[in-house]
């Protein structure tokens, strides 16, 4: 433990700061959060948010950091309060292309039949999934570490080796601010715009397999309320929402679903996905501190957070 009564010190409040902080203080440990900002104005919160990895690599450990997730997210998805739910849609192509390999961890995943699809899609395939409501998830996250002892401190971190004073521990959660705090130049953004509608009477969700292309669509239901997306951006650091986009949005989703038309729009949210050739998980010495690193996550960050939160705890005890 250090002069400060802390085992470990977590720089970020985004899913992947949260999860890990909690892991780690239910593992036992004395945790504080320091972050720039609150869990309500990070990448994190913008999210949609879908399982499902998605822009992020190495395939092994995001295969297994992702199934961790799946299972503790369809456990959370028992309790609303948390903000998980389990829905069921379509994921579909307008090009023939082979179904995703993690399809088979999801329930009643199967091929869609030719009438199942909407016009102008040749292929795609049914599964429950959990859909996650960020702004609410966040809030959950928060409360359970502070119902573990955990602290959250607003607080700028300038350098690793300032941290490195604090905890015999430091975690890096830091998303694309790590890219001037370590510092780290792969790390590069990917922009993602949502637009979020009253629920028209949507009750499932749907996804079209977009490949590489910077314009999304889909929509997924929460509750009273449904994110139309989406956009990604590869190096686009704008955090103002674009009209002309939101706009865009709407009108990909209204052509699938006319009841979008005349939703009434919510809000507009703009996140910097932190995209790195892999995620960078990796545990060093600094000043004779531990400091593991757990960032770039790219456009699956919450479908990693509880493998990545674990994993890191298993290198910190
Ligand atoms: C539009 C959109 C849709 C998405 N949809 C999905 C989806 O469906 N499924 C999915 O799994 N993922 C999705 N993602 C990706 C996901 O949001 C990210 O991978 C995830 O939020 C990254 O979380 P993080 O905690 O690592 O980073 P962030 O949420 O960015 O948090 C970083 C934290 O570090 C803090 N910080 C940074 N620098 C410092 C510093 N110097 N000192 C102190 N604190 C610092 C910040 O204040 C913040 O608290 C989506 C992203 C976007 C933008």
């Amino acid at each position: 433990m250090s002069r400060r009564g802390i085992d470990a010190l977590v720089i970020g409040a985004g899913v992947s700061g949260l999860t890990t902080a909690i892991c780690l203080a239910e593992a036992g440990l004395r945790v504080t959060i320091w972050t720039a900002e609150p869990p309500q104005q990070t990448t994190s919160y913008a999210a949609g948010a879908m399982w499902g990895p998605y822009l992020v690599e190495p395939i092994d450990r995001v295969r297994l950091w992702s199934v961790q997730t799946l299972d503790v997210l369809r456990q959370l998805a028992a309790d609303p309060q948390t903000g998980v739910r389990l829905v069921s849609g379509i994921e579909a192509s307008r090009e023939p292309v082979e179904p995703p390999e993690w399809g088979s961890q999801l329930d009643g995943f199967r091929l869609c039949e030719a009438d199942e699809l909407p016009n102008g899609f040749v292929t795609g395939w049914r599964y429950t999934a959990p859909i996650v409501d960020m702004p609410t998830y966040l809030g959950y996250l928060d409360q359970r570490f502070a119902a573990g002892g955990g602290r959250i401190e607003i607080r700028r971190v300038g350098s690793l080796d300032q941290a490195a004073g604090v905890a015999p521990v430091v975690v890096n959660c830091a998303g694309l601010g790590a890219r001037e705090l370590v510092p780290d130049p792969m790390l590069t953004p990917i922009r993602g715009q949502l637009v979020v509608v009253e629920n028209p009477g949507i009750t499932e969700f749907f996804s079209e397999d977009t490949g590489l292309s910077p314009d999304l669509l889909h929509f997924y239901p929460q509750g009273k309320t449904v994110i139309l997306g989406g956009t990604a951006e590869p190096g686009n650091w704008r955090q103002e929402p674009d009209p002309h986009i939101a706009a865009a949005i709407i009108d990909r989703c209204a052509e699938l679903e006319p009841l979008f038309r005349d939703a009434r729009v919510i809000e507009h949210r703009v996140g910097l996905r932190p995209a790195r050739p892999c995620v960078r998980m990796e545990k060093e010495q600094l000043d004779g501190v531990t400091l593991i690193h757990n960032y770039g996550h790219g456009g699956a960050g919450v479908t990693l957070s509880w493998g990545c939160g674990k994993h890191v705890t298993g290198l910190a005890c």
